[in-house]
């Protein structure tokens, strides 16, 4: 109405102001000429007087249909994006709101809706250590980044993983080593999702996995830091990342190379430290960093060539994390290093068992998805007599010491073999019984005929012939035998 008013009043105001002209210049004075711009005029102002605060006053009268319909839809849409998929708008704004919204997918645990923290941090900080059978895949979800530590080996695990989280860009991505269980899956990762930042070691290794990995951190134009020790990223939220390893790595022993960060989130801190081995651990113990730590993912897969005691008793954790495939053909995680975990009263969790393990912190306290931690038995070996001072007056009922003959062992092997060569090993194992063989060369698994799952006799024998091929790379390379329980290695060396 008063726009309506104001439009007329306008319009009469210009008109009457062009009769007053043509009346000035024809030096005729009619009166209608005034008393139409003066009339005119003030319906302009009246109008606008009017629809002015009516704009503001009335909004249910103003904004037209189409508007309403737009702006429901866009509410629509961004509700689909927030819940679906969207974390860009999250990294801006920060915060709790937006990681409360990536929280809905997890299975969270109880406990973890965070009491007031005395600490600067804001929010949760949740630490995935992802399922990816044999091999390493580590997400950090601080209040404001994704960070990606490994990826497994090769395939869409953990891709799949994230988009099922809505985690659609990562900060972050650490490639500890460039062994293909560790980078492997960061190829399907930077191929499906944008990546700032790759920290690695900076150390080459000759394989069609390193290379393409390599290709694609330029080809996508990823901003790439060689990691070094003393180096740390604020991640945001209060959350703190501190490289601990390596000083100067080398390529020719790719584990020791690893990329070691600490994660501190307030008073809860993570130790990762990728497949770092005695070397490592020495030398990081050397450098005089704060290393005690809530949690520790235990290196190199359980290995027990990793997690020495001086580094586990200068750790102190809490809680271990073992990341290892269910039936690996290295035997992870080794026995030793299950025994020295539970010896030193550390909760024990192993993807092999538990699958994906998810802790999640405020700060101060921290839960796992996982309530049941692992818990190590030693073997029952039979006690020499001599060695037990309190004589066993009962006979127990069950007696399921193996006879030592049906031990898995090894009966011979060809221990060098000229590239091109012929190699076999025998072993003597238990009857009519599964056995499959894995020899793994620096290309990897090979998968040579010869070496299918066998059967063995009556007698526990299995044999296996299999050609080594021309172009393997020389070397001393493992062969796993693996049934009945039970499994064996040994190294041969190729020339
Ligand atoms: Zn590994």
């Amino acid at each position: 109405m008063g726009d309506f008013l104001a439009f007329i009043g306008l319009l009469g105001f210009f008109a009457g102001l062009v009769m007053l002209i043509y009346n000035f210049i024809k030096k005729k004075v009619k009166k209608t000429a005034v008393i139409i711009t003066v009339v005119s005029f003030f319906l302009f102002i009246t109008g606008a007087a009017i629809s002015g605060p009516s704009e503001k006053a009335s909004p249910p009268s103003e904004p037209p249909v189409t508007a309403v319909g737009q702006q429901e839809s866009e509410q629509i849409e961004s509700d689909e994006k927030e819940i679906a998929e969207d974390q860009s708008s999250e990294k801006t704004e920060g915060a709790s709101q937006g990681l409360s919204e990536k929280d809905k997918p997890v299975a969270t645990t109880p406990g973890a809706t965070a009491p007031a923290s005395t600490t600067t941090v804001t929010g949760q900080m949740k630490v995935h250590f992802i399922d990816v059978g044999q091999g390493d895949a580590i997400l950090v979800q601080t209040p404001t980044q994704n960070i990606l530590i490994d990826g497994g080996d090769r395939g869409n695990t953990v891709v799949n993983y994230l988009r099922n989280l809505g985690v659609n860009s990562l900060d972050v991505v650490i490639g500890t080593h460039p062994h293909a269980d560790h980078i492997g899956g960061l190829i399907n990762v930077m191929q499906s999702i944008p990546v700032k930042e790759v920290i690695d070691p900076g150390v080459v290794h000759t394989t069609k996995t390193f290379e393409d990995y390599l290709t694609l951190i330029d080809e996508k134009n990823i901003i790439f830091t060689e990691g070094r020790a003393g180096m740390s990223r604020d991640l945001g939220g209060g959350a703190k990342m501190e490289i601990l390893h390596p000083v100067s790595p080398s390529s020719r022993h790719l584990n020791d190379a690893s990329i070691v960060v600490k994660i501190t989130f307030g008073e809860v801190s993570f130790m990762l430290t990728g497949d770092a081995e005695q070397a490592a651990e020495n030398q990081i113990r050397s450098r005089g960093y704060d290393l005690n730590s809530t949690v520790l993912k235990v290196g190199h897969h359980g290995s027990r060539t990793s997690t020495i005691t001086a580094f586990l008793n200068a750790v102190k954790p809490e809680v271990a994390v073992i990341m290892s495939g269910k039936n690996n053909t290295y035997g992870h995680p080794h026995q030793e290093t299950l025994a020295k975990l539970t010896e030193a009263g550390v909760k024990t969790y192993r993807t092999d068992l538990h699958g994906t393990i998810v802790i999640t912190t405020d700060g101060q306290t921290y839960d796992i998805n996982q309530k049941q931690p692992y818990q190590y038995t030693p073997p029952k070996v039979p006690e020499p007599a001599t060695s037990s001072p309190t004589p066993t007056p009962t006979t127990p009922t069950t007696t399921p010491t193996p006879a030592p003959e049906n031990k898995l062992s090894v009966i011979s092997y060809t221990e060098t073999v000229p590239q091109g060569g012929t190699a076999s090993i025998t072993v003597q194992g238990k009857p009519n019984t599964q056995y499959s063989i894995t020899v793994t060369y620096k290309s990897g698994p090979s998968k040579a005929s010869g070496l299918e799952t066998k059967t063995s006799g009556s007698d526990g024998k299995v044999s296996w012939t299999w050609k080594v091929g021309a172009n393997t790379t020389p070397g001393s390379w493992p062969i796993d035998i693996n049934g009945g329980g039970e499994s064996v290695r040994v190294n041969f060396t190729v020339q």
